[in-house]
């Protein structure tokens, strides 16, 4: 392993091979700490991670069920791109974070746990963040309840 822990190495426990796609379930849900969205665009939305990384991992996700960035409309993918930099400054308000890693995970062979829905991941990172979580088994433990972060991110967006 690295010095440097990539969260893109490990996605998610998020196979729980529920029937459907759950980002088009979530999508179809009221916004709240159920379904973790946290901001709606008109294209695109913001979700928080249920198995999050660090506090404040969110996924930028099309509402079109494409399994690739090259499927969704021009606009769709400019709006991501739109929302993943507003993550990431309402990220920095809220959490002061060090740096970031951005980026997806297209296809199987590149671990993504979701494959038939694109999505973007913002994590924000700190220096020796790895330190301050505790890992049990595979459960990471945060210093944060994700009903916390969701309630912090989602008002970052109202005020942004
Ligand atoms: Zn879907």
């Amino acid at each position: 392993m690295n010095h440097i822990w990539s969260p893109w190495r490990m996605e998610y426990i998020e196979s729980n091979k529920e029937e459907g796609c759950v980002f088009c379930s979530a999508q179809q849900m009221e916004d709240d700490t159920e379904n973790l969205i946290a901001f709606r665009g008109e294209h695109a939305y913001v979700i928080l991670n249920r198995y999050p990384y660090t506090s404040g991992h969110l996924m930028v996700v099309p509402f079109d069920h494409k399994p690739n960035l090259e499927e969704l409309n021009p606009l769709t993918r400019a709006e991501m791109m739109e929302l993943t930099s507003r993550c990431m400054a309402v990220l920095r308000t809220i959490y002061h974070p060090e740096a970031f890693n951005m980026g997806a995970n297209i296809g199987e062979s590149a671990g993504a746990g979701i494959k038939s829905h694109v999505h973007i991941h913002i994590v924000p990172r700190w220096q020796g963040d790895t330190n301050f979580m505790t890992v049990v088994g595979n459960t990471r433990v945060l210093p944060e309840s994700i009903e916390r972060t969701y309630e912090r991110v989602r008002n970052g967006f109202l005020e942004g």
